[in-house]
């Protein structure tokens, strides 16, 4: 059983250099639940940093990036709007390099990753003729995985479950890890589907930036039954990396009326800018 033990030491290496925390407050939605990591959340950012800029650059040679100057103007609108409402949830947020693009694509499909690096896919905004208060529910939804770290929390779990497999018994020391984590960080962000967990706190945090920035929640609801309408005959990406859930539209009304008076508030002061 000598593999077994050296499974069992690694594992135990590395959860010492586990971290636990809570990466966000609670909001009115009430999120709260302590997540473990084992990667750090700076190395986690320069990768994403990295990969984001290298995607950019590929997009801007094939004539993908930011074509439609109207549709960039309407998404940076929305995401700076949303952007300061994240000080709720994590104050230093509002320092982070956000950046968003718009990529051309018959894709459906909207991403953010650590450190605020997003994209949103003409696929998503044309096919389901988005409105500005569902292109925030997106957006935001977006934001609050980002917001929470999913991404370095699935990384971290990855990279434990690895360890614990043995890897051929090696000791998978947090340097070699560092190595792979530029590759992990897009696959995680942009391929893997989240958890179900993940997913409804991206929900509840998401409707409560949107509100806050003056949107309305109830589009939150709107957008699902959208896509999983578009689901039937051209499957969007989206839904592969964000799976719903059997409660997902009862939770989003229940959060919507939780978070309705903030939106009223929003709506009627001049920084909402309608
Ligand atoms: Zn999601």
């Amino acid at each position: 059983m000598r593999t077994s033990l050296v499974a069992l030491a690694a594992c135990a290496a590395l959860l010492a250099g586990c971290e636990t925390a809570e990466t966000t407050k609670q909001g009115v939605v009430g999120v709260d639940r302590q997540q473990r990591f084992l990667v750090s959340e700076k190395d986690v950012e320069d990768s994403a940093k990295k990969q984001y800029t290298a995607m950019m650059a590929d997009a801007q040679k094939k004539g993908a990036l930011d074509k439609d100057a109207a549709q960039v103007a309407r998404v940076k609108a929305i995401v700076g709007r949303l952007i300061p409402q994240t000080a709720v949830f994590r104050p230093d947020a509002t320092k982070w390099a956000w950046e968003a693009h718009v990529l051309t694509s018959s894709e459906v499909n909207a991403w953010c990753m650590p450190g605020g690096k997003m994209a949103i896919y003409t696929g998503l905004i044309n096919k389901l003729q988005a409105t500005d208060d569902e292109l925030a529910a997106v957006m935001g939804h977006e934001i609050a995985h980002a917001l929470r770290e999913h991404s370095r929390e699935q990384m971290s779990q990855q990279a434990l479950t690895q360890t614990a497999i043995g890897l051929g018994g090696a000791l998978l020391g947090i340097g070699d890890m560092g190595q792979s984590l530029a590759g992990m960080v897009a696959n995680v962000t942009m391929e893997l589907p989240k958890s179900r967990t993940a997913e409804k706190e991206a929900d509840d945090i998401g409707i409560e930036l949107a509100a806050r920035a003056g949107y309305n929640p109830q589009a939150a609801i709107s957008l699902w039954q959208k896509m999983e309408k578009l689901a039937g005959s051209q499957p969007p990406k989206w839904l592969s990396t964000h799976p719903p859930h059997a409660d997902r539209v009862a939770d989003l009304q229940n959060q919507a009326q939780k978070v309705m008076p903030l939106y009223t508030a929003a709506k009627g002061s001049p920084a909402a800018g309608k």
